[in-house]
């Protein structure tokens, strides 16, 4: 037991000692305890009512003094708040800090509730999303932002994305979005600078698409002229061979600046023009023919079809997709082999399947085929008149069509390409 109140049970026992002794000298021993008893219960209400009076009105740094087990008390009280006082000191210099520290951020951050409500955010969102301190605390998210992607991002839940939209600032600006959920039901929504990221990816697409544009009249005038020499029966005979790989070249020539223009027009492309109910059955048996006109085609080129959906898209880009991957297949395949086109559907939506028993792919190139330019072999590849593009097209197309592209493939077995559709891109007819 602390000392203090040992010596205020001592206290009070010979407190009640001397009252019974007091009361007993006039035969009133009861009377006398009890009188000690409420004197002692008097003085301790009235500490309690200072105790009281203390917390409420009185100075909290001027503790009052007493005597017996009350001092301890007040002290005791008086060291809690004094820590939690602390505390919260240490506190508020925290959030100040954070707050100074995340107002010096490049990137913007929203925090949201579970409501998508805005709670707070710095000064780099406030400029990024022309945000207002005094207006737009506690308004949804998406009442501010209303580009229809950050509307469908929001609605659809899934934040493992980030987005890219036109900073609502207007002008050329531009931010990326992400959604980072955090704590029970709290999230943060970060918000980055892109507008120099997004002006230099134009220049680069807007120099290819004009470079392969302006190069294609000087091409269009030399083939033209090389097919005159060709056709010319007076020219010597020694021409033939170098005139025949000169055709050949600029005929690839051309298939490279073909794949350059459908490619940046892709990238610039968008999302308009993609609800079509493409036929993919009958996509399939143009792509037969196509490849069954190739030179040193394999002899079986089988078509199944499984389904009766078509897909909800632009047809140019889905017949480019399928004679991008049955082309391959052809070019990648010996005569004795054989390739298989499907297209089959089910709960998980629609699967175009391209499939050959080719010369196949290493392990270690799959991931980085669909890169531009990449060639598991350049020179194999140049001389079957590859471009280099045929994937990164299949690629951007699928990407466009919210479909997935899957490559299986075994070195000296062949390979197996499948363009995965979400089922929301399907339509039954
Ligand atoms: P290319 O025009 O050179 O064929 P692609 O982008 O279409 O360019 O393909 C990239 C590379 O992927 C090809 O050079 C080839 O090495 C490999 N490839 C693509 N399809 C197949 C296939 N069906 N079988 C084997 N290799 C393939």
């Amino acid at each position: 037991m602390p000392p203090a109140w040992t010596s205020e049970l001592l206290r009070l026992a010979g407190l009640l000692a001397a009252g019974a002794l007091i009361g007993g000298l006039y035969d009133h021993v009861l009377l006398g305890v009890l009188l000690v008893a409420l004197a002692c219960l008097g003085w301790h209400l009235y500490n309690l009512y200072r105790l009281d009076d203390w917390l409420r009105t009185g100075r909290l740094d001027v503790v009052p003094d007493g005597s017996g087990v009350w001092p301890p008390v007040f002290a005791r009280i008086e060291y809690i708040r004094e820590k939690s006082r602390r505390r919260r000191r240490r506190w508020r210099q925290l959030v100040r800090e954070l707050r100074a520290s995340a107002g010096t951020f490049p990137d913007g951050g929203v925090l949201l509730n579970e409501n998508f409500e805005i709670v707070s955010f710095n000064a780099a969102a406030e400029r990024l999303l022309s945000l207002k301190k005094l207006w737009d605390r506690g308004q949804r998210i998406e009442n501010l932002l209303r580009h229809p992607d950050f509307v469908a991002y929001i609605a659809a839940g899934d934040f493992s994305r980030t987005i890219e939209l036109p900073a609502p600032a207007g002008g050329d600006a531009w931010v990326s979005c992400l959604v980072v959920p955090y704590g029970p039901d709290q999230r943060l929504l970060l918000v980055r600078d892109i507008t120099a990221t997004i002006r230099m990816d134009r220049t680069r697409r807007d120099f290819v698409a004009n470079a392969s544009h302006e190069l294609r009249t000087p091409l269009t005038v030399i083939t033209g002229y090389l097919d005159a020499l060709a056709e010319d029966v007076g020219a010597p005979a020694g021409w033939h061979a170098p005139l025949a790989e000169m055709r050949s070249q600029s005929a690839r020539m051309a298939r490279l600046l073909d794949d350059l223009l459908e490619l940046s027009h892709l990238e610039s492309a968008g999302p308009r023009g993609l609800e079509r109910a493409v036929d993919i059955g009958a996509l399939l048996e143009s792509a037969r023919r196509e490849a069954m006109a190739m030179p040193d085609h394999p002899r079986r080129v089988e078509v199944e079809v499984g389904s009766q959906a078509r897909v909800l898209g632009d047809p140019l880009e889905l017949h480019s997709v399928v004679s991008n991957l049955v082309s391959n297949a052809v070019r990648y395949t010996p005569p004795e082999g054989a390739v298989r086109i499907g297209w089959h559907a089910d709960p998980a939506g629609g699967h175009l399947v391209v499939a050959d028993t080719g010369i196949g792919i290493a392990e270690e190139d799959i991931p980085r085929i669909t890169e531009r330019f990449y060639r598991t072999d350049r020179g194999r590849a140049r001389q079957k008149g590859g471009t280099g593009l045929g994937l990164a097209i299949v690629k951007h197309c699928l990407r466009r069509h919210e479909a997935e592209l899957e490559i299986r493939s075994r070195p000296g077995e062949g390979s197996t390409f499948t363009c995965h559709f979400p089922p929301h891109r399907l339509a039954l007819s």
